[in-house]
């Protein structure tokens, strides 16, 4: 059981909770060498593990989400799209 933070209703119990993003920041995320294991075969077949690398990179990082029950989670899903869609049509 939880508090829903957008309609403040007690949610029933055995209910799914959903969080919500309510806040991102774009990251640089470094790059990291050999840190992925894998496996892969040597020359003679046999099985070996390989280190690769992580590329790092620019990406959204969570800053700030709250619990939300199934039909506000949905909800804020759809002005989610919508917002995001208004954005792609001013750039
Ligand atoms: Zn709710």
């Amino acid at each position: 059981m939880f508090i829903c933070t957008f309609c403040k209703k007690s949610v029933p119990p055995r209910t799914g909770c959903k969080k919500v993003i309510t806040k991102t920041v774009m990251f640089q995320h470094p790059h990291r060498p050999r840190v992925h294991k894998r496996w892969g075969v040597d020359k003679q077949g046999k099985p070996r593990i390989e280190w690769i690398d992580d590329k790092g990179g620019i990406g959204p990082q969570i800053v700030h989400e709250v619990p939300a029950c199934p039909e506000c989670s949905a909800e804020q899903e759809k002005k989610r799209i919508a917002r995001e869609q208004t954005l792609s049509l001013i750039s």
